[in-house]
């Protein structure tokens, strides 16, 4: 079974795309985001080392200005002169300040230091010569004499109207300058270097293995167009400068700039991760938060599809399943008929509708149950599902009515596939191995026209209709006349109650006559319609109909009543009286009180009832000759005559006569006509009427019309005739007015 629905699939679609976008979207969103933070690294890596820069300066400044303001204290007074003045000045300057230790160091190169200890050159005659030159010395990294600490030495020229008085020293603890840098070592991520031209460490923060920088970062692995000569170069020349290195896998963003003091160089390095990590993280955070709020919408959408493919399934299966056979239902058969249809005629094979119906179902329903009537209809729709060639199509319309579309190359060979089809699908099995037989009608339109799809289904069930009339005719294929035929049928049944009622149905009298002499013995009754607009139809195209309806019912009793009220008038008004005939369908043998009603009634209107004859068609007689006989017996009780009407129209009629007692043999008029000019078909008619005389029956022959015929009759032995050679249908004024006449003569 098939489930088309696109919007599935387009659905999948879309979500497909969405994702496509989405996934493109973030990672161009990633790649944008991750470009612009690295270039506020490398905007935020020189900030750092500018600020590393001059927060030095800054610092070697400020301590510069000190050791200044101690240098021109010590200008004028005396303290110079005295060694221990000299020293506890010193001393007492030195709580009042950060560094380390103080001093002075004189011409002779003898330093006195504010711990009260001497050395000798404690800064050599370069030192001392700088600090004259450029009016302030700052010393590299080395060891303090008596801490061994590492210190770094600021000193100032001492003088005094010109006179080169020595220096004024100071010595600061190289830990305390890196926790100056600490402060602009990114909280503790980054590296703040002090670097001499040559790139020996003067400070670091923190604390790294290697004296020099340039031969540390000789391992490293340069961004592009950069390179550790570029960055030797650039600090050889005072250029500032900013690069990026990898070591160990680790990108690193490099900042340098030179310094006021000594051509040394500030440099920073930030590990570029460290840097991005945190702006990563949440960009990150967002892309999960993204990607969730996808996946989220991706289920629910699913979700939501699923139900909707559930739904749409279950729509499907209510609008185009049948739910007891599971095999197609009515509309999904339409949905596919023109297609199909459409197939067949491209190929130049004509097709036909065909509508299956299981004859008396609701007996099936009856006599097993429901349950099984289901199990049997399911197994007939198998079968006949089963006997569909390539194209063909197959539905359960409704209850136990089956479609098919099937192809037609050949009207014959097309009934006789059927009629198998029909047969084998008729087979249904109860239990295993016991299999009943089921018979299935069948009416087949053969398409021929383009008309719409109900129009169709009228015809092939217009077909079936007529199959179905035709005892031990499966298949009926529909024709025009026959549509005719049942249109006519359907105005006829839907006027007759009117017609009723405006008293349209007419009693007609036809005489029945002594050959002789021609005088009326008896009547027949029978039924005229006088259409307001068609004038007098007979009885032939309407009896049937009524027959098939059961309108016959009320029709005889209503021909009955009409000829019980006349023979109650001429008795009443002493007319000429004779017995009158009436025809009675084979439709009140079913009903069991038939005798008690025409008893009733023949009473109502005071009637002797041997003045009424009964005609029981032969047709009746053959059907169940039990129900006949109690009929039979039951009306000669109460006093009725019967007649055996149309007598030789079939073939056991002379079987019958031995079981069963007619007053009357009616011999039919088509019994006759087939005797003329046929010398051993009157041998036939002259010894059956011979044999009816010798079991006691009256004989009237119907139909006569010429002399030759009634000659013939009456020499065989016939009672009366009832023909045009006597007398039509009369309308009782005329009958009436003959039966007068007769009287007169
Ligand atoms: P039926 O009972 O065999 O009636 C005799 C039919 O033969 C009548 O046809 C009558 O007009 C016709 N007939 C009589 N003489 C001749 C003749 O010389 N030549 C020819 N060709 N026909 C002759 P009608 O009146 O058309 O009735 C046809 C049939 O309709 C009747 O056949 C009867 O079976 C049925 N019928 C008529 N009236 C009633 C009725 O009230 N109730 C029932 N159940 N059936 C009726
Ligand atoms: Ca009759
Ligand atoms: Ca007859």
């Amino acid at each position: 079974m098939k489930y088309k629905i696109t919007g599935f699939k387009r659905s999948f679609g879309i979500i497909f795309t969405a994702v496509l976008a989405v996934t493109a979207g973030s990672v161009v969103y990633w790649q944008q985001v991750t470009q612009r933070l690295a270039v506020e690294a490398r905007q935020s890596i020189v900030i750092v080392s500018r600020e590393l820069a001059e927060n030095f300066e800054r610092l070697l400044g400020a301590e510069l200005q000190v050791l200044t303001a101690l240098s021109v204290s010590l200008e004028e007074p005396d303290v110079l002169k005295s060694k221990p003045q000299l020293i506890t000045y010193l001393n007492r300057q030195n709580r009042r300040n950060s560094f380390e230790m103080t001093g002075v160091q004189f011409p002779n190169g003898e330093a006195v230091f504010s711990n009260g200890l001497t050395r000798k050159n404690f800064l050599s005659k370069d030192e001392v010569d700088t600090a004259y030159e450029h009016s302030h010395y700052v010393s590299s990294r080395r060891k303090d004499p008596f801490s061994q600490k590492n210190i770094l030495v600021l000193a100032i020229p001492l003088r005094s109207n010109g006179e080169k008085l020595g220096l004024v020293f100071a010595t600061q603890s190289v830990e305390f300058y890196e926790q100056a840098l600490a402060a602009s070592s990114m909280h503790g991520e980054g590296l703040s270097f002090i670097l001499t031209k040559t790139g020996e460490v003067v400070i670091s923060y923190p604390e790294v293995p290697f004296g020099n920088m340039f031969e540390f970062s000789q391992k490293a692995v340069f961004d592009r167009n950069l390179s550790n000569a570029q960055m030797k170069n650039d600090i050889a020349s005072g250029k500032e400068g900013l690069t990026g290195y990898s070591v160990d896998g680790l990108h690193r963003f490099v900042s340098y700039r030179p310094l006021a003091y000594n051509g040394w160089y500030g440099l920073s390095v930030l590990p570029t991760q460290s840097m991005a990590e945190k702006a990563q993280e949440l960009l990150l955070m967002s892309l999960i938060l993204c990607l969730s709020i996808i996946a989220v919408l991706v289920v629910l959408l699913i979700f939501i599809l699923r139900m909707q493919y559930q739904s749409s399934k279950a729509l499907y299966q209510m609008g185009f399943v049948d739910p007891l056979t599971k095999t197609d239902n009515l509309n999904a058969f339409r949905l596919k008929f023109s297609k199909t249809a459409e197939d067949f005629k491209a190929k130049g094979v004509p097709v036909a509708l065909a509508l299956v119906n299981v004859n008396r179902f609701k007996a099936v329903n009856d006599i097993y149950g429901f349950e099984q009537g289901d199990q049997i209809l399911k197994q007939v729709a198998e079968a006949l599902q089963g006997g569909l060639e390539e194209g063909e199509l197959f539905c359960r319309s409704g209850a136990d009515v089956f479609l098919l579309l099937v192809a037609c190359p050949n009207r014959d060979e097309l009934g006789r596939r059927l009629d198998a089809l029909l047969d084998r699908a008729g087979r249904f099995c109860r239990t295993e191995g016991e299999c009943l037989p089921l018979s299935l009608t069948c009416g087949v339109y053969l398409i021929d026209e383009d008309v719409p799809f109900y129009l169709m289904m009228d015809r092939a069930n217009l077909a079936w209709a007529s199959a179905k009339q035709h005892a031990g005719k499966t298949c009926a294929f529909y024709d025009e006349a026959y549509r005719r035929e049942i249109v006519n049928e359907k105005r006829i049944e839907s006027s007759m109650e009117q017609a009723m009622l405006n008293g349209e149905f007419q009693l007609y009298l036809q005489p029945k006559c002594d050959f002789k002499t021609g005088i009326t013995r008896s009547a027949e009754a029978l039924v005229r319609w006088e259409h307001p607009e068609k004038g007098l139809i007979p009885p032939d195209s309407f009896i049937p109909v009524f027959e098939r309806n059961g309108f016959v019912l009320k029709l005889d009793l209503f021909i009955l009543e009409e000829s019980l009220r006349l023979l109650k008038r001429w008795l009443e008004e002493e007319k000429p009286v004779v017995s009158i005939g009436v025809n009675f369908s084979r439709l009140h043998l079913e009903d069991p009180s038939f005798i008690d009603t025409l008893t009733d009634m023949a009473d109502q209107y005071a009637v002797p009832h041997s003045l009424l004859e009964i005609e029981l068609t032969e047709s009746v007689v053959f059907g169940n000759i039990e129900r006949m006989k109690q009929v039979i017996d039951g009306l000669h009780e109460k006093g009725f005559s019967v007649a055996m009407d149309d007598f030789g129209s079939g073939y056991s009629s002379l079987n019958v006569l031995k079981n069963l007692y007619f007053d009357c043999i009616k011999l039919d008029k088509e019994f006759l006509a087939r005797g003329e000019g046929n010398p051993r078909m009157r041998q036939v008619i002259s010894g059956a009427v011979k044999m009816i005389k010798g079991l006691g029956s009256s004989i009237v022959a119907e139909g006569v019309e010429t002399r030759e015929q009634a000659d013939f009759l009456n020499r065989i032995g016939c009672d009366m005739a009832q023909g045009y050679l006597f007398s039509r249908p009369l309308p009782v004024a005329e009958f009436e007015k003959r039966l007068q006449d007769e009287i007169q003569k």
